[in-house]
């Protein structure tokens, strides 16, 4: 992951004026990391205005990244697409792969020891193989270059949203607690709208103008 928040684009990463210009700011972020709401995020991307700085900044911030390390929908792309368009990242898989198939011909090539007169030890059992949609099992993936599997991909989203959710949620608290409007959370947080909007409802916060409102 690269720091990215949750938002698409994170426009607490973002700062430049086009951001502001960025159709997802309005959309829920959930479109851009659900798997399967990838064609409607591309179609968002698609007639995007500012689909090119997005992309110059995207893969700016995630240059070298491994696949794995990447997230969500951004500027049309998915993780592995933008990883894929990445030389460095590329060249970093191919050695991967590279070291793991030399592991195996290695293992081939080895001759089986000399037998020995002394008593075999007991054999330890092989490590298991871990089940797909765990951590072990997504490095298990990343050591042996493979792509990620639905279930390992699944389970990284998993994981990456609820990071995510912690950071708004901590964001939006602090900046609530001192009284300020979602408008000046917004302004504060970098976060769009309807971000502030969900962290408030996650945590159960009435918004301030209102709460001002009643009183
Ligand atoms: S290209 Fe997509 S992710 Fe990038 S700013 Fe536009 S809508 Fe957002």
């Amino acid at each position: 992951m690269t720091g990215y928040t949750g938002q698409a684009p994170d426009t607490g990463i973002r700062r430049g004026e086009w951001v502001h210009r960025a159709p997802c700011r309005t959309k829920d972020p959930e479109i851009f990391f659900t798997t399967a709401l990838v064609g409607e995020a591309r179609s968002i991307c698609r007639t995007c205005p500012v689909l090119e700085e997005c992309h110059a900044w995207v893969m700016g911030v995630e240059a070298g990244l491994a696949e794995e390390s990447r997230d969500g929908v951004v500027a049309g792309l998915t993780a592995a697409e933008r990883a894929g368009l990445d030389p460095v990242a590329q060249s970093r898989r191919a050695r991967t792969q590279e070291t793991a198939a030399a592991r195996v011909q290695q293992k081939t090539d080895t001759k089986p020891a000399p037998l020995k007169l002394a008593p075999r030890k007991p054999r330890r059992d092989p490590r298991p193989v871990p089940k797909c949609g765990t951590t072990a099992a997504m490095r298990r993936h990343q050591r042996l270059g493979e792509p990620l599997c639905d279930a390992c991909r699944d389970a990284r989203n998993e994981r990456s949203r609820a990071k995510r959710y912690a950071r708004q949620d901590r964001l939006v608290k602090e900046a609530w607690g001192r009284g300020l409007t979602d408008e000046g959370i917004c302004t504060e947080t970098g976060l769009s709208k309807i971000v502030v909007r969900r962290a408030r409802q996650r945590q159960n916060l009435p918004a301030n103008e209102e709460t001002r409102r009643a009183a």
